[in-house]
């Protein structure tokens, strides 16, 4: 009798392992919480980080908040050197912020997974003179910390990078740097993830966002296998060519592999882009951790059933 219970527990602990392969709906929804996700967008987005510029040390308290987070979860930094990918901007020093999921294996392809972390800092002219910038990018630095968290917690064949770039309002000069520091390194991109305000609802339905450069690889029907009509297509986002507004554009110009950035920003949901009143009240928190919790759960379907996007001709 005891001999069968030591097996029948054993059997249990085999099953436990085989079921926690890949996160599951019910794990996602237990730790991203709506309250987590609100406290790390309003930290973000809170007037001490001085709208997240590189030139009033806004963007070093974001990021040192970034690290602390990265550390918190087990998140080690990619580079040997440590979290921080230097390069200069207008004679300054400035660093993206690279983590990475598991061991780096060279034999692996790389899932990268990011969203600009700087904004625009202060206007001394204006009464509210903070760009708090929490729609412009505290809401997919957020969504990318979330995920990072939850997927941290498997083990994967790919190696996943998490990226929080710096100078992106400054013309993508931290994701051209990573990028093409990645090449250099000889680092074989598969696919990179780019999120980009995921703050308000898309006027066409909740927990749902558009991706930029739709037309140009299969990612939509690859990703909606796993969550049907997550994402969909925005006219404007093609007219705008936005897919050449955000930092997917330079993974794509370097590696020519699908390379995506998710955005609930559909220009009629939200009047204060690039206004000081981009601030964290104004956000659909609700709305926000699904699409957080949606994205988590297809990115760990496609990851663990090796489903990749491929480029259209
Ligand atoms: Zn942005």
């Amino acid at each position: 009798m005891k001999i069968f219970f030591q097996f029948l527990s054993f059997s249990l602990l085999i099953m436990q392992c085989a079921s926690v392969k890949t996160p599951t709906a019910e794990t996602i929804t237990k730790l991203q919480s709506v309250e987590e996700t609100s406290d790390i967008l309003f930290t973000l987005a809170s007037d001490d980080m001085k709208g997240r510029d590189m030139l009033n040390g806004g963007y070093d308290m974001a990021a040192d908040y970034v690290k602390t987070y990265f550390k918190s979860h087990g998140i080690a930094p990619f580079l040997s050197s440590g979290y921080d990918d230097n390069f200069i901007l207008n004679e300054m020093s400035a660093y993206n912020i690279v983590g990475r999921l598991g061991k780096y294996d060279p034999k692996k392809p790389t899932v990268l997974i990011g969203a600009h972390l700087d904004h625009i800092g202060i206007n001394t002219g204006s009464t509210d003179s903070i760009y708090n910038g929490a729609n412009d990018n505290a809401s997919g630095s957020t969504a990318v910390l979330q995920i990072a968290k939850v997927l941290s917690k498997y083990k994967w064949d790919q190696n996943i990078i998490i990226a929080l770039f710096a100078a992106e309002e400054k013309g993508l000069l931290g994701a051209k740097h990573l990028a093409e520091k990645l090449k250099e390194d000889g680092v074989e991109l598969q696919m990179m993830i780019n999120f980009e305000m995921i703050g308000k609802t898309l006027t066409t339905g909740a927990n749902q966002v558009y991706m930029t450069g739709f037309k140009l690889s299969d990612f939509s029907d690859k990703i909606n296998q796993f969550a049907p009509n997550f994402v969909t297509f925005l006219p404007e986002a093609e007219g705008y060519n936005l897919f050449k507004r955000s930092d997917n554009y330079a993974f794509y110009e370097t590696f020519k592999v699908p390379c995506h950035t998710l955005s609930s920003f559909d220009f009629k949901n939200y009047e204060y882009y690039h206004k000081a009143e981009d601030e964290f009240e104004k956000m659909d928190i609700a709305n926000m951790n699904q699409i957080i919790r949606t994205a988590t759960f297809a990115i760990g379907q496609m990851l663990r059933t090796k489903t990749t996007a491929t480029m259209r001709d």
